[in-house]
């Protein structure tokens, strides 16, 4: 097996699509936009540490408001301009009326962002909480799909839930919204990270059952603080397995263990979803490298350059 990586032309930056066609997986990361000085300088060191590694390409996840909003455009903006890495820009629907997402979208077009991730977003403060849509805003993502496919070349990725959105009443009910969210243009899928590769492969064979054929990448999450980890999905519903909660607790007062069960979690979760069909893996790095760049190692071989 060997990872995907770009091959971007000048002025003609790659399209994901292109990249899930080709025949590797691609192989990316996630980061989140800084909100201090000394977040800003260890999220450039993470970033150069990886860009060796070629990833196929990079995103940065958009504030729920104010200034890392700001730090979501400036940090995609300086990704696309002075690195080797391909980005994708997060875009929510969150407190945007269509006519301020349109000029968002057309920012990143004019720096030459071409991949977009289309997203609704949750409601700031509390993430559970009522979600209310601006009053000349968007509903669904699958609104926002639409609008950046109608702004110009972009390649356009949305959000999968293999354990279903936490919002949906049900895993059917998501998983029919998410078919229309593809039907409505989405080029690919990123999901939600995860802990049992059996729910990817349901979502990929329900949505390939309904004809849909939209490449879904899964996202992977390394655990490196079990209390962050265990926090965060919560949030989002989704299931901490019981053995892997046991493993992180009896090395709890360890962190280098805790990393090195993380890794070879993510590392046996990454390797059976590729072993399955996936088309590549997503990994959600929150801003450190080390964790990410071991797994890829153990992933493996080096990944060769497309020309
Ligand atoms: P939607 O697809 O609109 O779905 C939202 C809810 O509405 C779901 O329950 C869905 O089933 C339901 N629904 C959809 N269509 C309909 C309909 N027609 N009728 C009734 N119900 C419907 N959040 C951020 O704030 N910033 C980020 O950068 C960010 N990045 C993310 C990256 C990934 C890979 C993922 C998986 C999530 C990310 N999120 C981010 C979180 C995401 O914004 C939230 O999970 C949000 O609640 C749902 O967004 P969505 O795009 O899936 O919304």
């Amino acid at each position: 097996m060997t990872l995907g990586t770009p091959s971007v032309m000048p002025g003609h930056p790659a399209a994901i699509s292109d990249l899930l066609r080709g025949t590797d997986p691609t192989f990316s990361f996630e980061f989140f936009p800084p909100k201090t000085e000394r977040g800003e300088r260890v999220l450039w060191q993470a970033i150069r540490e990886l860009e060796s590694l070629q990833p196929s390409f990079v995103s940065i996840t958009y504030g729920a408001g104010g200034s890392n909003r700001t730090s979501t455009v400036s940090t995609t903006d300086a990704i696309a301009a002075e690195t080797t890495l391909l980005p994708m820009a997060h875009v929510t629907a969150v407190n945007h009326s269509v006519a301020e997402l349109r000029n968002l979208v057309g920012h990143f077009a004019s720096g030459g962002v071409r991949n977009i991730l289309a997203l609704r977003g949750d409601p700031p403060g509390d993430p559970q909480g009522e979600w209310v849509a601006h009053p000349d805003g968007l509903r669904y993502a699958a609104e926002l799909v639409e609008l950046v496919k109608s702004a110009g070349d972009f390649c356009v990725g949305v959000a999968a839930f293999p354990e279903k959105h936490p919002r949906s009443p049900d895993w059917d009910t998501c998983t029919r919204h998410f078919i229309d969210k593809c039907r409505a243009g989405a080029d690919f899928a990123i999901t939600q990270f995860f802990f049992d590769w059996r729910d990817w492969v349901r979502l990929r064979d329900a949505v390939e059952a309904a004809g849909v054929n939209v490449p879904i990448i899964p996202g992977v999450m390394p655990v490196t603080n079990v209390k962050q980890i265990e926090k965060m999905a919560q949030l989002q519903g989704s299931e901490f397995p019981s053995d892997l909660a046991d493993r992180l607790h009896a090395v709890a007062d360890d962190p280098e263990a805790v990393r090195a069960v993380g890794v070879e979690v993510a590392t046996e979760l990454a390797r059976k979803l590729l072993d399955e069909g996936a088309p590549g893996i997503h990994f959600v790095t929150l801003n450190k490298s080390s964790a990410t760049r071991e797994i890829w190692q153990n992933l493996g071989p080096v990944p060769v350059a497309r020309s």
